[in-house]
């Protein structure tokens, strides 16, 4: 199996060898039974170290991400959580890309500061700056979003990575965004790959879930330890409903991209709209980057009104685009990031402006969205 789209029906979705069910069941059991003391089938034993419904919704994520190892979290911030604790000890340091998902930010400035590992925000786009962030010794990611959430700024994994390994330190790539369908970070020389499996992955709004993947054994391993032993898997029934969504992930992934393109120049094209941040349009200053590790662009635009208020009316009169915080799902959703996703980081480094609108474009027909659209500029 070759293509992508072939890989992501087929790979760990063998028909069921005892009745031929062409759709394997979900094991919604939280034990096995053992053939004497240590006598485990095929390995398994007990739901939290691995399930096979699990098993294989991690072997076709690291599959279609061209990772060796695969892993399942309860959500992508549980994930995130296991690469900092498989990876960083007190007195560690962790460089941050100045615009990223408000929780990443919060999970290391909250949580792990307060265990003793540091945290800057740094312009990943500068070299120097990234150069001089670097402790010898105690810096031990590089934690890379692109595009980022909510501004879509594109970094380039390669020469991250390339600057990263000499001075021995691991690059993570949040590929929530542009998910293995666009970008596989890995290819790139990045280390880690990190999803929220609830944004297009799971792609319809109703699960979720994380995923870390890697290509390192000895890294997988303690990533995998965290996962058993801190506990934060994804029950057998969202790997399940995971595994089904990502079989149509490319179909999905094609129209949330014609369809955004069409929104972004759209909205690039009203006086009433101050910028639009997309990294399809030519004016992007990210596009042929986008263009050099992307095969397509992704389903979210953002954009920047003259005022606050100006975003927020946009935001109460959209019908078909739906308020809601999330992304990444089959219907549209409207968002204004500096109240919702991202209130979290009001203050920080990170903070997203009251004018900044952050739209997560469906797979509706396209005409309605703009319909929409128009009506809410008035
Ligand atoms: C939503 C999101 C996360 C966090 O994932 P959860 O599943 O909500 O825990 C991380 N990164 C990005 C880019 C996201 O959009």
């Amino acid at each position: 199996m070759s293509e992508f789209e072939t890989r992501a029906i087929h790979v760990s979705q063998d028909p069921d060898a005892n009745n031929g069910a062409v759709i394997p069941p979900i094991y919604m059991s939280s034990t096995h039974k053992q053939d004497g003391v240590g006598g485990l089938r095929d390995g398994f034993e007990y739901n939290r170290a691995a399930n096979p419904t699990r098993t294989a919704l991690q072997e076709a994520l690291a599959n279609l991400e061209g990772g060796k190892f695969g892993l399942s979290f309860s959500s992508g911030l549980a994930g995130e959580d296991a690469v900092v604790r498989a990876t960083c000890a007190p007195g560690d340091h962790v460089i941050l890309g100045s615009d990223l998902y408000g929780g990443t930010f919060r999970l290391l400035n909250r949580i792990h500061r307060a265990a003793g590992i540091d945290s800057e925000v740094v312009d990943l786009s500068n070299d120097e700056a990234l150069r001089a962030a670097i402790k010898p010794g105690k810096t031990k990611l590089i934690w890379v979003e692109t595009p980022s959430n909510p501004m879509l700024a594109i970094f380039d994994i390669a020469h991250i990575s390339k600057i990263a390994k000499e001075h021995g330190v691991l690059t993570v790539v949040d590929n929530t965004f542009a998910t293995p369908y666009l970008q596989r970070p890995l290819e790139f020389g990045a280390d880690i790959v990190t999803h929220s499996t609830t944004k297009f992955l799971g792609g319809h709004s109703d699960i979720l879930g994380g995923a870390v993947v890697v290509n390192d054994p000895e890294l997988h391993e303690k990533i995998r330890f965290i996962q058993f032993a801190a506990g934060a898997v994804s029950s057998p029934f969202d790997c399940w409903l995971t595994h089904r969504s990502i079989k149509t992930l490319a179909v999905r992934m094609d129209k949330h991209c014609s369809n955004a393109q069409q929104v972004a120049e759209f909205l690039d094209a009203q006086a009433s709209v101050e910028q639009v941040y997309y990294p399809g349009l030519p004016s992007h200053p990210g596009h042929e980057l986008a263009k050099k590790q992307m095969s397509g662009f992704g389903g979210i635009v953002s954009l920047r009104f003259a005022t606050e208020k100006a975003a927020k009316n946009f935001c109460s009169k959209t019908k078909l685009f739906t308020l809601a915080e999330s992304l990444g799902g089959v219907e549209s959703l409207i968002n204004h990031p500096a109240e919702m996703t991202h209130a979290s980081a009001a203050g920080s480094p990170i903070e997203v402006g009251g004018e900044i609108v952050r739209l997560s474009v469906g797979i509706e027909n396209p005409n309605d969205l703009l319909a929409d659209l128009a009506q809410a500029l008035g």
